[in-house]
């Protein structure tokens, strides 16, 4: 019984009705002594009995209903202001409740997953009745106010409405879960937050306008922190600007290539990005086919082909129908489940994050259903994918070399990046990058100044700021430098303490998965909620 029922103690099973789709299980309270929910004093004087119908989780899809002989008792205590008490079994049914606190549970959970609509839909499937307003009533029923404080706060812009409206995340950096939505991203309001929730140490940001305005204000004691991935990309759009006012040096080192360099290069072939494996597969298949054809010449039926190198015959006609050997194409890459979570686990590499549990963990916050296996096979392929020189950097860097195997020129972006990295794995790049810094002192300045700064921050070495920064001052980096000075304490934070923005960016994902769950409807209170909760 107890396993069956909570209250085990308190309640009897007198009957069991099984319908074809309705199941009915009469309870009866049987404790001797109840004690009174006001004063505990215990109570055996019956005021009176009355029955309450409850809906309970169903048994394998068939509805429960629970019919409860229950009572009500005299509090007999004097002192005590009550006078009759209905008998509580609180961890089977709230005072007034008309389902039990499991059933309630469950109905909690599906609002919190899926929202009003779909919930509802599954809820059904379940044979548990219940509307979708029902659903959302409960999410926005429960109160937030179990909030607390963080310690380390990471704060970051959200598209309410792409180029619109944008919100503002808190997440707790040390706890890994949103703290609070707040509806837009105004000093104002960030500052009117703090106010609200004393006790924030370290706060780590990325826009250093309105957000450091709200922090100062709100919590002047803070240590604010500028986020290293925006940093490192700030300083790349600094190296673009740069490089976008000087289109005739990288004309010139485009035509400087000359015909026999190009052509040298060029493999007869077209050589697929295969690995190891791949190079060892293709060997396989070839040596295959050459003794495919050597039978069919010596006479043999398809028949004959498919027994003696044991393939299907369907094999042996198209190896034969396709007149030469057929290469393997790569097969198109089949939609999956962490397509959403590409882009996050992208960014989190460039980061130096390459543990594929750590990662794993990561996304599963963000709602990621898959196993680990599915990560690890992902990052394996993404390292393989990676032409080995930079597979320490972005994927951007990857489709900019990527690019250039194709003739087209390259654009100020992809040179951007060629500049920014600090090696590039094809040698026609390396050339082009030769040249173009040959050409120019003051690309070539801005470009090694830039590359300093990403390993600077990337290594986290503050105490070469003040010196890179004096350099940049003279070259054309230096309204970067100049931004940075402005933000000088949040920047040196960030090459001093370990906190970063990474996990905000992935719970700004998540909140675009619920959002997008709420197919738009979403009002911004129960959207806060399912993001805080849902965690
Ligand atoms: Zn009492």
């Amino acid at each position: 019984m107890a396993a069956l029922l909570p209250h085990a103690d308190a309640v009897v099973v007198t009957s069991l009705q099984v319908r074809d789709n309705a199941i009915t299980l009469g309870l009866t309270t049987c404790r001797p002594a109840v004690p009174c929910p006001d004063c505990s004093t215990l109570s055996t004087r019956v005021h009176s009995h009355y029955r309450r119908l409850i809906a309970d989780l169903p048994w394998s899809g068939v509805a429960v209903s629970i019919n409860l002989y229950t009572r009500r008792l005299f509090c007999d205590q004097a002192a005590c202001s009550r006078q009759t008490f209905s008998e509580p079994l609180p961890q089977l049914v709230a005072r007034y409740g008309r389902r039990t606190l499991r059933c309630e549970q469950v109905l909690y959970a599906l609002a919190l997953a899926l929202g009003g609509e779909p919930g509802a839909r599954l809820a059904q499937r379940l044979s548990l009745r219940v509307s979708a307003d029902s659903l959302l009533y409960r999410v926005r029923q429960t109160s937030q106010e179990n909030a607390h404080a963080p310690r380390v706060l990471g704060v970051d812009d959200w598209a309410w409405k792409k180029h619109q409206r944008y919100g503002t995340i808190l997440v707790d950096l040390e706890r890994r879960c949103v703290v609070d939505l707040l509806p837009d991203r105004k000093a104002d309001t960030l500052a009117e937050w703090f106010r609200t929730h004393p006790g924030v140490e370290v706060v780590a940001r990325d826009r250093a306008g309105a957000y450091a305005d709200g922090i100062l204000q709100g919590a002047p004691e803070a240590v604010q922190v500028a986020d290293r991935f925006h940093l490192v990309m700030n300083a790349r759009e600094a190296l673009q600007r740069v490089v976008h006012r000087h289109q005739g040096v990288l004309r010139a080192a485009m035509k400087t290539a000359t015909p026999e360099a190009s052509l040298a290069e060029s493999s007869p072939e077209p050589v697929p990005l295969a690995s190891a494996a791949g190079v060892a597969e293709r060997e396989r298949r070839l040596a295959r086919y050459q003794e495919l054809m050597r039978l069919r010449q010596q006479g043999a039926g398809v028949a004959a082909i498919a027994r003696a190198l044991r393939i299907g015959t369907g094999t042996v006609r198209r190896y034969l129908q396709a007149g030469g050997f057929p290469e393997r194409h790569r097969p198109r890459s089949r939609p999956s489940i962490l397509d959403p979570f590409i882009d996050y686990l992208s960014r989190r590499w460039q980061e130096g994050c390459h543990n594929a549990r750590q990662l794993w963990r990561e996304i599963r916050t963000q709602g990621f259903p898959g196993s680990d296996g599915i990560v690890r096979r992902w990052l394996m392929q993404f390292k393989q994918d990676l032409p080995e020189a930079l597979q320490h950097g972005h994927r951007y860097q990857r489709r900019a070399a990527v690019t250039r195997m194709a003739e087209a020129p390259p654009t100020t972006r992809q040179v951007a990046w060629m500049l920014f990295s600090d090696d590039i794995h094809e040698e026609k790049d390396r050339l082009y990058v030769e040249r173009v810094l040959a050409s120019s002192i003051e690309l070539r300045q801005a470009t090694e100044l830039a590359r300093e700064f990403h390993r600077m921050v990337r290594e986290q070495r503050s105490e070469d700021l003040d010196d890179w920064l004096a350099r940049t001052n003279q070259s054309a980096l230096h309204s970067f430098s100049e931004s940075l000075r402005k933000d000088l304490p949040a920047v040196r934070a960030a090459l001093t303490l370990p906190w970063s923005n990474g996990q905000t960016e992935g719970q700004v994902h998540r909140l675009k998965l619920i959002k997008r769950q709420m197919h738009g409807r979403a009002k911004f209170d129960l959207l806060a909620r399912r993001v805080c909760q849902a965690a």
